[in-house]
């Protein structure tokens, strides 16, 4: 039977490979053991192709990401490209990818593990069933406007400035995505901005209204200042489903919901595009890790939050909610038999090699498939 999926797989550096290994004996699981069939295809990104070819991504490897239904991303970096010219740098290779495949949606979730909740820095009972989506809008806002710079004034001191604008299209594109998410997840949306002190925000809340009353009045639609949801994030973050914000906001905004759940070697993400005509919007997964140096090399890292990127990947490209919950379930009850990567071990816990944590997820795939 042909493959029905396109996946162009993208290791990278550091401890990319290592943990795609891992990433990798689960697609080959899938695609032996349930209906979804994969054609997969590897290329280089990051140091790995400055390597080999002199460019942190070549033509071909963006035209094989163009082409597929979803790009897997692993890790790029290392000290030793620190000296490469800055735009052969291993990250330019990411951020062509995410230019080039025009992906405006940034989607972090955050979702905690029971085995996992001492891990948090909040008290267990505040983060106990946690599970919220943060859409960021990355490629407009403060970080891209105009003008921006630093200028000298008259009276000799310097004065830094920086622009932020939104339009309405972009607004509604990244509402969009956030109302589409909702309608999968438990129907719920907290818009935030500063429209109490931001032309831009009073915008940003009309054009979400607007989208709203028009195309997703089924969805629940909350507004709230940026502020009052960093409080909310910390005091009761269960009061959320998806969170959709601007660049700047959502920036910090997902990095301090990411702490919630503990572990850097925990946390998926995605970055999604627009629909094409036929409804397939262009995407990438990834870890929100980097390439830790420090440990590559050591089948030592730890491979779930690459695999739970995975899981995004079933779930948002090809709607196979019962396929990403098998992977998230398969997650949950390893952790839960005490198998631990060094970075999230616990007192009495078996601390195992990222090759161990693949091996005890298949098992468990095939104990549940079964
Ligand atoms: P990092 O995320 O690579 O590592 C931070 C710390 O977390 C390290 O101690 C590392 O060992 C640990 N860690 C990270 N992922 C882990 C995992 N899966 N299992 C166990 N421990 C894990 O961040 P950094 O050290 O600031 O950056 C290292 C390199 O990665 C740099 O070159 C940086 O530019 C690059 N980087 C790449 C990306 C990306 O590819 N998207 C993101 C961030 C950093």
């Amino acid at each position: 039977m042909a493959a029905n999926k396109s996946l162009l797989i993208l290791p990278g550096d550091g401890i990319g490979p290592e943990v795609m290994v891992q990433v990798r004996r689960v697609v080959d699981w899938f695609d032996q053991r349930r209906e979804v069939t994969f054609e997969v295809k590897e290329g280089l990104v990051g140091g790995a192709a400055y390597d080999a070819h002199g460019t942190p991504i070549t033509d071909e490897t963006m035209e094989d990401a163009m082409a597929a239904d979803a790009v897997l991303f692993g890790s790029v970096g290392g000290p030793q490209y620190d000296d490469a010219p800055r735009d052969l740098r291993p990250e330019m290779g990411l951020l062509r990818l995410r230019k080039d495949l025009d992906l405006f949606a940034n989607l972090r979730p955050a979702l905690t593990f029971d085995a996992l909740l001492d891990a948090s820095s909040l008290k267990p009972e505040v983060v106990e069933g946690l599970d919220l989506m943060i859409v960021r809008e990355s490629t407009g806002g403060v970080y891209f406007g105009t003008p921006r710079g630093i200028e000298t004034l008259e009276d000799g001191q310097r004065r830094g400035f920086d622009t932020q604008t939104y339009t309405e299209s972009e607004i509604r594109r990244v509402a969009g995505v956030a109302f589409d998410l909702a309608r999968q997840r438990r129907g719920k949306v907290t818009s935030v901005e500063k429209a109490n002190v931001m032309e831009s925000g009073v915008l940003w809340r009309q054009v979400v209204s607007e989208l709203h009353e028009e195309s997703y009045s089924d969805v629940d639609l909350g507004h709230m200042y940026a502020d009052n949801c960093a409080m909310q994030l910390v005091r009761e973050p269960t009061q959320f489903d998806v969170i959709v914000s601007d660049n700047l906001f959502g920036d910090i905004l997902s990095d301090c919901a990411a702490m919630l759940t503990g572990s850097l070697g925990m946390l998926p993400s995605a970055t999604l595009g627009a629909p094409d005509e036929s409804g397939r919007r262009r995407a990438l997964y990834e870890p929100v890790h980097g390439s830790a140096p420090d440990i590559a090399g050591k089948d030592m890292a730890n491979p779930l939050a690459c695999l739970l990127s995975f899981a995004m990947l079933l779930r948002y490209s090809f709607d196979l909610e019962e396929d990403a919950s098998l992977v998230e379930n398969a997650v949950q009850a390893v952790l839960k038999s005490g198998v631990r990567t060094s970075d999230i071990m616990a007192p009495g816990a078996a601390r195992v090699s990222t090759t161990v944590m693949g091996d005890s997820i298949v098992r468990e795939l095939d104990k549940q498939a079964a």
